[in-house]
């Protein structure tokens, strides 16, 4: 399979290249040439299927042309070790709760499935280790560590801002070892992103040692997440719920919905899709108005959603031929204030008994207020809500218990290198690796 530039000005790449790369030359991002349709007889009995099973169809749709049919089942059953199920909340909304990975939030699907495709181009190169450098203000960088973590070839500096990152998050990636680096860079998130750039463009450093990113617009880390939206059609249909059913995603920088409008051309039988913002309202201005103008992102309590120029967006335009009027056909917007997400939190603890995060609320709320009669909707809850403990508690006067698997990792000891914001002292830190 091959894979063309949304900006349509750098060479068609390989899997191999794209997942590699991440990015293409023109700065666009990678969209697979064809998006092959899933035969009626796999939904006629998808509910007979398990999860990995499920998966591992859609992923040889997108990945079969290019990784051997055994390797490929091994990365997917290895990256679904746990699973992402449908909670009824009430009688027409269900929770699919994508927060039963190691680091407790949905992106570890994705990390988890591109580290080891990664490993797997790279162990057929031969040449020798490669460097992932990732630059985070929380919560990649965790998933990232974690996915990465004791794969083989594959070494992963994860730099992250000193003081500017939650104890909790911190500890997910400060505490790993082995083929895990913590940077605390003396300066901000941009900083952190800046020394990254730097090391890429930097040519010395380059022909030292082979550096890589793992960016969430790599190809392999956005299409794995389509797994779960056929896997939640296949759990509604087992309870009769699946005629009419609606994917509500509350959603950043779009992959995760990106992902699942792939699913639907792939002939998923989700009806349609609304995607929930928090105050930062980009998509919905531009599902209103048909423009679409970034602007600065603003901070809100649904923090991986403050996004103020959603890379995926590119993907979503050019799967629909810029057509606005098609998009809107499939997808229909919600947007909301730190206020209603409160108050959202609140009243579905108080009548469900049910805890959300401030990204879930926003997916929760827009489906209570956007089904039609007749529709059953999912909402995804992209993280467990003690990974905002803080203000999950303050919101609810709770005090919610930490999984022992967040729990542990507090445990761990920390370790980190300092470092300053100069590229020449970074530099030099890797000159020696
Ligand atoms: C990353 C993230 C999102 C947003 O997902 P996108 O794919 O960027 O739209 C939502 N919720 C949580 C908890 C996240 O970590």
């Amino acid at each position: 399979m091959k894979y063309y530039s949304t900006n349509g000005k750098a060479p068609n790449a390989d899997l191999h290249k794209a997942v590699v790369k991440g990015l293409a030359e023109d700065k666009g991002l990678y969209m697979p040439e064809k998006i092959k349709a899933l035969p009626q007889s796999f939904f006629d009995h998808i509910e007979t299927l398990s999860f990995q099973e499920i998966a591992y169809t859609v992923a040889d749709a997108f990945f079969g042309e290019d990784v051997e049919a055994d390797a490929l089942k091994k990365i997917v059953y290895d990256t679904l070790a746990f699973d992402c199920p449908v909670v009824e909340i009430e009688p027409t909304i269900y929770s699919l709760e994508l927060f039963h990975g190691p680091t407790l939030a949905f992106k570890d699907v994705g990390a988890r499935f591109m580290a080891r495709l990664l490993q797997y181009f790279i162990s057929k190169e031969k040449k020798g280790r490669v460097n992932v450098l990732v630059a985070t203000s929380g919560d990649t960088g965790s998933a990232v560590a974690n996915g990465f973590l004791g794969v083989e070839g594959i070494h992963v500096y994860v730099l992250y801002p000193k003081g500017k990152v939650s104890k909790i998050q911190e500890s997910q990636f400060t505490t790993l070892g082995q083929n895990i680096t913590a940077i605390e860079v003396d300066g901000v998130f941009d900083d952190c992103q800046a020394l990254v750039k730097a090391a890429f463009m930097d040519q010395e450093l380059n022909a030292h040692m082979r550096l890589t990113s793992a960016n969430s617009i790599n190809v392999a880390r956005f299409l794995p997440q389509s797994f779960y939206y056929f896997n939640a059609y296949a759990r509604m249909k087992e309870r009769g719920l699946a005629d009419k059913l609606v994917a509500c995603v509350p959603s950043g920088n779009f992959g995760n919905i990106c992902s699942a409008l792939f699913g639907k051309k792939m002939g998923l039988p989700i009806s349609r899709f609304i995607a929930a913002n928090n105050a930062n309202d980009i998509f919905y201005k531009y599902l209103c108005t048909g423009k679409y103008e970034p602007k600065t992102s603003v901070q809100t309590l649904a923090n991986a959603m403050d996004v103020g120029d959603p890379s995926n967006f590119a993907r979503i335009y050019d799967l629909y031929k810029g057509s606005h009027q098609d998009i809107c056909q499939d997808i229909s917007g919600a947007t909301y204030s730190d206020e209603q997400i409160k108050e959202t939190m609140t009243q579905c603890y108080r009548d469900n008994g049910y805890t959300l995060d401030p990204h879930g609320a926003c997916g929760y709320r827009a489906l209570k207020e956007g089904l039609q009669p007749g529709e059953v909707g999912v909402f995804l809850e992209t993280a467990h809500p003690a990974k905002f403990k803080e203000k999950v508690d303050a919101i609810l006067h709770t005090d919610i218990t930490i999984p022992e698997r967040l729990a542990a990792f507090m445990k761990g000891e920390k370790k980190s290198i300092p470092m300053t914001k100069d590229f020449a002292d970074f530099k030099s830190f890797l000159m020696q690796e």
